[in-house]
């Protein structure tokens, strides 16, 4: 999932600050999940807007809405459909940076202003921890080294570890981090698949992660090859 974070309050409301009407919108998956932009994150940051900017004396109205997803234009036309887009000065999207400016793409008429960072792709830990696991390089290496990705988890993103530098099993950028390599290697050693580590691994193609990228199923290649447009 993409995990993302909201902005500090100030920022947001500098962002807003001077408009009139604003809507908020939350997004219902990844950031929702994280307890970033969910409807719940939605009614705090609008209550708090709402507050902050009448004490200060201006006259708001903060309105709050919610799609399913705003990385997917089918879901904010769908949102469009139910609110009145155009009758806003300002959208506060709390969906991850895809969703915000897809909402900008879709009603280019609409100022629409980020209220969360987004941070990185990883996973829930427990609850209210989540954790970093893909730097999305374009080109997994994650069936050579146990499911353990070393492009995210060791610090140099070394594809043939370890450095020299562990100590102990602790990295020696962060002692307080595991090495990512000797991880790998006590996984592949409790597999009995140490064979697989042996073999040096081919430069990663950075290529693959140029920017910014696209990604086309193969069933629609032919789609696009006839120039034809999404729709
Ligand atoms: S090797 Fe690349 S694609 Fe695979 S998990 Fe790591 S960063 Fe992600
Ligand atoms: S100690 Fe391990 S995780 Fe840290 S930089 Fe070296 S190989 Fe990577």
């Amino acid at each position: 999932m993409i995990v993302g974070t909201r902005k500090p309050f100030a920022e947001i409301r500098d962002l807003v600050s001077g408009h009139r009407k604003i809507l908020v919108v939350g997004c219902g998956t990844c950031v929702a999940v994280c307890l970033a932009g969910g409807e719940k994150e939605v009614a705090i940051l609008a209550s708090q807007l709402r507050i902050a900017l009448r004490l200060v004396g201006q006259d708001v109205q903060v309105d709050e809405a919610m799609a399913e997803r705003q990385c997917d234009t089918e879901f904010l036309v769908d949102l469009g459909s139910k609110k009145d887009l155009g009758d806003y000065d300002i959208v506060v999207s709390m969906a991850c940076g895809a969703g915000v400016q897809l909402f900008s793409d879709v009603y280019d008429q609409n100022l629409v202003v980020p209220a969360l960072n987004t941070v990185f792709i990883g996973v829930a830990e427990g609850p209210g921890v989540w954790t970093e696991k893909c730097r999305s390089c374009g080109d997994c290496v994650l069936g050579e080294t146990g499911g353990i990705c070393p492009v995210t988890m060791c610090a140099k993103g070394l594809l043939n570890g370890p450095c020299g530098g562990a100590r102990h099993g602790k990295c020696e950028v962060n002692p307080e981090l595991d090495c990512a390599w000797v991880k790998i290697y006590d996984r592949m050693s409790a597999r009995d698949n140490l064979k697989s580590i042996e073999k040096t691994l081919p430069p990663r193609k950075n290529s693959r992660q140029t920017h910014p990228s696209v990604s086309i199923h193969e069933a629609y290649k032919r789609r696009f090859d006839k120039d034809e447009k999404i729709v």
